[in-house]
This record gives C-alpha cells, sequence and structure tokens, in this order.
C-alpha cells in the first residue's frame, strides 16, 4: 500500500548541528545517520513531503539552506515565542524579513506565545507574533502557530488582523474543545503529531476525534515527540505514518482516506 503523507512540522534541519542532547541516542546506538539516510527511511514510510520549521533567524537561515534542491522538501521561517526577546532589534528583523522571498519559503512560523515556560517575557513574545504575522501577510503565506496556554491573549491579536488572507495552522494543537471551537470558526488548520498516541486522558482522545478532516494536518515536531511505540528513540519525519495509523483507528477513519485529505490539506495550504 503507497501512502503519501506529509510531515507538515518537523525540525530535520537542526540534525546537520546536532546541538540538542536528544541526539545523543543516535551517537549511543552506532548506526549512522545522514540528512539521505533520514529522508530516505521518510520515503520508505510513505512520508514524501517534508516542512522544516524555523524557530529563530539562523536557525530559519539553516533551514532554508537544508531544504535547498531536496525535493519534497520546504521550509517555514520562525521566530519561536522562545526566542522572541532576541530578535527584538531591528537588524534582526530586516534580516529575518528578508529571507520571507527566499527559495522554496512557503510559510512564516513556528510564531506565537508560549505562557506554559514564558522563556521570553510576554510583550517581546506579542511584539514577534504581530511582526511575524505582518510578515506572512505581506507575502501572502500562511503561519504556524505555536499557543501554549496562551489563547486568551491570541485571538484578539489573530482577528485584528483577520480578513486578508491571514490562514495558518495550530501546531501541536493539545488545548480544550472551547479553543478548538474558535480555531475552527478561523478555518485555522490543526497540526496533530505523537503526543495524540500517548494521550491518556479521554478528554484529549475527544479532541482528536473531533478535529474535521478537512483542517487535520500531520507533523511529527521531530527530534521531538517520538510517537508509541516508538518513545525512547529520535523522532524521524518516518514516525508520521504510525500517527497517521493510529488517528485512523482512533478516528474511525480509512487510513488512505485519511493520508490523502490530510496530504491534500497540506498542499493547499501551503501551495505546494
Ligand atoms: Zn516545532
Amino acid at each position: 500500500m503507497s501512502l503519501q503523507l506529509f510531515d507538515t512540522h518537523c525540525h530535520m534541519h537542526e540534525m546537520v548541528r546536532r546541538i540538542t542532547p536528544v541526539y545523543d541516542k543516535w551517537r549511543s546506538d552506532g548506526a549512522e545517520r545522514t540528512p539521505e539516510t533520514v529522508i530516505a527511511a521518510a520515503h520508505e514510510a510513505g512520508v514524501n513531503r517534508m516542512l522544516c520549521i524555523g524557530t529563530s533567524l539562523a536557525d530559519s537561515e539553516l533551514a532554508v539552506e537544508f531544504v535547498g534542491e531536496r525535493k519534497g522538501m520546504w521550509t517555514s521561517i520562525g521566530i519561536h515565542p522562545h526566542e522572541a526577546a532576541l530578535h527584538q532589534n531591528s537588524e534582526a528583523k530586516q534580516k529575518f524579513a528578508a529571507l520571507a522571498t527566499a527559495k522554496k519559503v512557503v510559510a512564516v512560523g513556528e510564531c506565537g506565545l508560549d505562557y506554559f515556560y514564558t522563556h521570553s517575557p510576554r510583550e517581546a513574545q506579542i511584539e514577534l507574533l504581530k511582526f511575524q504575522i505582518e510578515l506572512a501577510l505581506e507575502h501572502d503565506l500562511p503561519l504556524s502557530f505555536h499557543v501554549r496556554e496562551a489563547f486568551d491573549d491570541f485571538w484578539p491579536i489573530f482577528d485584528s488582523y483577520r480578513g486578508a488572507g491571514l490562514r495558518g495552522v495550530l501546531h501541536s494543537y493539545t488545548d480544550n474543545m472551547a479553543n478548538l471551537e474558535q480555531a475552527v470558526k478561523r478555518g485555522l488548520h490543526f497540526g496533530v503529531n505523537g503526543i495524540a498516541t500517548f494521550a491518556r486522558d479521554e478528554s484529549q482522545r475527544v479532541i482528536y476525534r473531533t478535529i474535521p478532516q478537512r483542517l487535520l494536518l500531520l507533523e511529527t515536531d521531530a527530534p521531538f515527540l517520538t510517537p508509541v511505540p516508538f518513545r525512547g528513540k529520535v523522532c524521524e519525519s518516518k514516525h508520521v505514518r504510525v500517527t497517521a495509523e493510529f488517528l485512523a483507528e482512533l478516528r474511525g477513519e480509512n487510513l488512505e482516506d485519511l493520508a490523502a485529505t490530510t496530504t491534500a490539506n497540506a498542499r493547499a495550504l501551503f501551495k505546494v
């Protein structure tokens, strides 16, 4: 069975630098990984489209370079809310804005508000969120949003830009039914990853069953959030496959349908 899956949120380009300790697991098992082996493994699992996601100016530059000539790969440029305070100066903003016209840039983000960790002050997060929404609108690009425990502030900001082509995805959606309804009303997509496979709470499973198929996107957030039954391994784009299988079962949907629809949703949103 040949599925066509799209990993709409990964940080695969980071493997070049291997800065996060998560890659120690690769070092310890001895097998050699290169971008090519990771991409080949994804293709073998039916994951033949991947979107790399930038989290800072330097990381977005790396992502643009990484997707380069690689087939079936695109990138989003973004400043993560954790990084907001480091990008408030106009030089960083100018360099970042210039990246929006680079080849294969199809989205802006991940950007948003994270009041769970608050690694950057709220004011800085809000400023960088608005800056990135404006940049996306200027270039007619969709946004990849990271919103954690901050929807009360997020919705008024989002609504102040509504209309004028504002569109995007709530990446790694794990919030409640009320915010799900708010997002559906606004036509936002939902990115679902490995978290779904280890959500024990019935109220979480109801969320994953309720997301309308027309707004559902699959993602990994690789190298993080490895789905069951691969917990303890480094997450890779190939793992979209098990999340798709899990969701098809949970939602009572046919796996081929789910794969085809989520891939079509992503291709329409990102225009690829
Ligand atoms: Zn991410």
